[in-house]
């Protein structure tokens, strides 16, 4: 008895010394990548987990704002890294995956209205389909100022083919979106946010300078551009609460090192 109460004094002073840590050292700087998918007041049943609802959206915009941030493309961050030019003080990174038709018709309206910007990663052989983003929509996004990248062609997990494949889904997606009049495509979406060793050099063989992983944490120009961190936005069920929660612990994850995907110098 008397060695459990032991125990769990020493337990409790580990962790007041780690939340002493947690909250009295200033928190990392970095770039952070939110992930998204829906934005939207009607999705199915299958979509839910990846839909967040307009007014819980409005309202992290708008907590962004008044927290400091300013939204970045990704080319913004790539430039900055060659230092071709400035980054804002806390800047942040929206993004969207697989290139929902909400995108456009609600998302879109909701940046402008705040003089955001975002990137959204498109699966191309979706494109035109019901629920998915037309070539029309996405060269009017991308003339508003939302970049787009390619999040493969067909959607599956990259680590489940070899690596011709692999190469194919990386090429094939980028040209079919070059060839159709949009912008020089030069960011990528893993799906599933699965990747392994190998990726990032096929990535830069087939001319891409970045890429977002799913593993959560903030960015600096030491982080790998072929695994970006990205912290994920599902469905709140706790609201703002969730949305705070969501981007300490983000932060936790870089001071502990954890999945954080630093280059080696
Ligand atoms: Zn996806």
């Amino acid at each position: 008895m008397r060695y459990m109460k032991y125990g769990l004094g020493v337990l409790a002073f580990a962790l007041l010394v780690f939340i002493s840590w947690l909250t009295l050292t200033p928190a990392p700087q970095g770039i952070l990548v939110l992930e998204y998918h829906h934005v939207s007041d009607d999705v199915g049943d299958d979509g839910w987990a990846y839909t967040v609802p307009v007014a819980d959206f409005a309202e992290q915009l708008d907590y962004l704002q008044a927290e400091g941030y300013t939204t970045i493309t990704m080319q913004d961050f790539m430039r900055a890294k060659k230092g071709k030019q400035e980054l804002p003080a806390k800047p942040v990174v929206l993004t969207f995956d697989d290139g929902y038709e909400d995108n456009y018709t609600t998302l879109l309206p909701m940046l402008e209205e705040r003089h955001m910007v975002g990137t959204v990663y498109m699966i191309t052989n979706s494109i035109g389909r019901k629920g998915y983003l037309s070539w029309n929509q996405l060269r009017d996004m991308q003339n508003r100022g939302i970049e787009l990248g390619s999040h493969t062609a067909n959607h599956q997990p990259l680590t489940s083919l070899d690596r011709e494949k692999q190469a194919e889904e990386m090429k094939l997606s980028k040209l079919l979106m070059e060839w159709n009049g949009l912008k020089t495509i030069y960011t990528f979406s893993y799906p599933n946010g699965a990747y392994d060793e190998g990726m990032p050099e096929l990535l830069k063989e087939n001319e891409y300078l970045t890429a977002v992983t799913g593993d959560g944490g903030l960015n600096t120009f030491k982080t790998n551009t072929y695994l970006l961190q990205r912290t994920n936005i599902p469905h709140p069920r706790l609201g703002l609460t969730e949305f705070k929660l969501r981007l300490f612990k983000s932060e936790v994850m870089t001071r502990l090192g954890i999945h954080q995907h630093l280059v080696n110098e």
